[in-house]
């Protein structure tokens, strides 16, 4: 029962975060106006914005004009919905609470980087900053970790100089960020996994779709891919 209570408002948390993803980019305000349809503008109602249900029930589509949702929403709202059962409940040990951060941030800049191409600094920055302070207030600074992020920040500039936009400036900023509260084998298994997955995915996307295929691919989810590995299996990383 408690595990479902907690999975439930991780799907809650899920919900918002997409909302937060969506709008944040684009200047818009998080409160109103309340979520509608894009496509008949209709305000939706509380039982269209039950978290999974609504959308398991309509087949996620729009019960006033049948139009379809992206399944991006539920994806969302489960992912989030397994993470706060697997943290629950660690959620008050220092790195815990800090992995637990990482990866409610990397969901949602995973989200604006596959809606926007974009790793929202406001949304990076206010995470960086929330865990410093968590660092500050639980005394559990680990100092080599900014010589990680030190060394990232090197590496990231070297391989700019080397092969200039392989990796966008936001992807670069994030990877600096996250330093500051990994060690660098952790940081350096993010980046070999989520390069992995990203040039699998790049390969299967040419082979398997149309020619209209775009050659820009949002990086985060992937590095995202690798976060949750490496966290989630500390014993191999
Ligand atoms: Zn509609």
């Amino acid at each position: 029962m408690q595990k479902i209570i907690v999975f439930t408002i991780g799907t809650i948390v899920g919900s918002f975060l997409a909302l937060v993803a969506e709008r944040v980019p684009e200047n818009r305000s998080i409160i109103f106006p309340a979520s509608y349809c894009t496509s008949c503008k209709t305000k939706l109602h509380p039982i269209d914005l039950i978290p999974v249900w609504s959308q398991l029930f309509q087949r996620s589509k729009c019960r006033y004009c049948g139009k379809h949702f992206s399944y991006t929403m539920i994806f969302t709202e489960l992912i989030c919905g397994f993470t706060f059962c697997l943290y629950f409940p660690f959620y008050l040990e220092p790195q815990v609470t800090i992995n637990f951060i990482l990866t409610l941030t990397a969901i949602t800049l995973s989200l604006t980087d596959y809606y926007y191409y974009l790793v929202e600094p406001r949304i990076l920055y206010a995470s960086g900053l929330l865990m410093i302070t968590l660092t500050l207030i639980f005394r559990t600074i680990h100092y080599p970790y900014f010589l990680t992020a030190i060394v990232m920040w090197a590496a990231l500039r070297f391989l700019d100089h080397l092969l200039p936009n392989s990796l966008g400036l936001g992807d670069r900023k994030l990877l600096i960020i996250w330093s500051c509260f990994l060690s660098f084998y952790q940081i350096l298994w993010i980046v070999f996994i989520g390069s992995i997955a990203g040039t699998f995915f790049f390969i299967l996307q040419h082979r398997f779709s149309s020619a209209n295929t775009k050659d820009l691919l949002p990086f985060v989810p992937f590095l995202s891919i690798g976060l949750f590995i490496t966290l989630w299996f500390p014993l191999y990383f």
